[in-house]
């Protein structure tokens, strides 16, 4: 794969923002952008072709909210017809300029997962498998998915990306200035995830400048044995006259991001408000930089959606008490479909100061992978610990690691 080779020798940078550029364009407010990979596609084209010229090697298709909850047979367009042309515009582009990768670009699905929301994890998955299918088979070069909120969430669109195709896999996420995901991840949660599914590059965008950025940087840098990604916002958003404006120009920005490359980060680019002359001028400054492979860290942790523990420096508490090895009251619970009781032993034992909790729920009475994964997904509703999935049943072991945020 040339993408992954190349990475392994030179910065990377990836383009910069797309909706303000196609507003800018005549794209009216309740508009949905994808709509214009048909209606405006010389428009497309432009944008793509611009990013290529400024020096930027990877584009993303205009795809970000393209999946079957905003398109489908019931919608003015299709999945397919939107992400057809999509591909086809990038690789126009790239044709005509002679270089760059096509990226797949997929943003949230723009609902909550459950036990938070009401989409079944499974459905995430295959909304993202169906978009990616389009993808792959129109000939994009890698999957970025991109500004999620939600580990959650993240996990299922990795996991569709990886059981879907062969292509690298890049990974960023929105933090907010304290350095948390909206569902309370921060940065050595997010990395142990998204190394544990191997992705080839992991990241953060959106949401923030570069200076705000660097700070997280710094925890994700600490952990991260995987090329990290950082794609911000053009500073941070102010509204004046109604209209959104950055609060730092293109020199300040590309500055940051020559510290921020300097630092560590092998692919940069930007998100929000950043236009071809912000990354032409970050390119000038970052393209002779050597490139900062990390180095591999000797670290063993295990991870919810918004913590990590490690093994190996104190001891690690590991509460036992949802397991009905020798416990009649909670054999019992299992058989009458008891949740409440088995929910309060975990509350009960993370007050008690466990820092991960096992999860045995094997009775032979009773469906284990059902239970399991109806146990799995409440309990990460009431309680952020790390899980310890304990089962001799394969079936029920996949269910539940498909549906934890663990990373061990
Ligand atoms: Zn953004």
């Amino acid at each position: 794969m040339r993408l992954r080779d190349e990475m392994k020798h030179r910065i990377l940078f990836c383009d910069g923002g797309m909706g303000s550029l196609l507003q800018a364009q005549g794209l009216g407010a309740g508009e949905l952008p994808e709509t214009w990979n048909i209606k405006r596609p010389e428009v497309l084209l432009e944008v793509h072709r611009s990013y290529l010229q400024a020096g930027c090697d990877i584009i993303n298709t205009n795809t970000f909210g393209a999946n079957r909850l905003k398109f489908n047979s019931q919608t003015e367009y299709s999945l397919e017809e939107i992400v057809v042309p999509a591909v086809r515009n990038a690789r126009a582009a790239v044709e005509v300029e002679g270089h760059g990768y096509v990226a797949l670009d997929l943003g949230p699905t723009g609902k909550l997962l459950q036990p938070l929301g009401d989409l079944a994890f499974e459905d995430a998955v295959d909304i993202y498998r169906e978009v990616i299918g389009i993808g792959v088979r129109e000939g994009v070069d890698l999957i970025l998915i991109e500004t999620m909120s939600d580990s959650l969430e993240l996990k299922a669109a990795v996991l569709a990306a990886k059981e879907n195709s062969e292509l690298p896999v890049f990974a960023t996420v929105i933090f907010d200035e304290k350095g948390r995901l909206l569902t309370g991840g921060d940065a050595a949660s997010v990395v142990a995830l998204l190394e544990g599914l191997k992705v080839d590059a992991l990241g953060i965008n959106c949401g923030l400048g570069p200076v705000q950025m660097k700070p997280i940087l710094k925890d994700i840098l600490a952990v991260s044995s995987t090329p990290v990604i950082v794609n911000p916002n053009a500073g941070l958003p102010r509204s004046e006259n109604g209209k959104t404006v950055y609060d730092i120009g293109v020199d300040e920005f590309a500055a940051e991001m020559a510290d921020i490359v300097d630092m560590g980060a092998c692919i940069v680019g930007g998100c929000c408000g950043t236009t071809p002359e912000h990354l032409e001028t970050m390119i000038g400054l970052c393209r002779e930089k050597p490139l900062k492979l990390p180095e591999k860290k000797e670290r063993t942790v295990v991870s919810s959606y918004s913590q990590t523990v490690v093994i190996g420096d104190d001891p690690v508490i590991i509460g036992e008490r949802i397991n009905p090895t020798g416990k009649s009251k909670f054999k019992q619970a299992l058989r009458d479909h008891d949740l409440e009781y088995i929910l309060k032993e975990a509350v009960t034992q993370q007050d008690n100061g466990a820092h991960i909790l096992d999860v045995n729920v094997g009775l032979p009475e009773i469906d284990e992978p059902s239970m399991m994964e109806e146990v799995v997904r409440e309990l990460q509703a009431v309680t952020d610990l790390p899980l310890q999935i304990d089962t001799s049943d394969t079936c029920a072991m996949e269910r539940a690691l498909r549906l934890t945020t663990e990373s061990p």
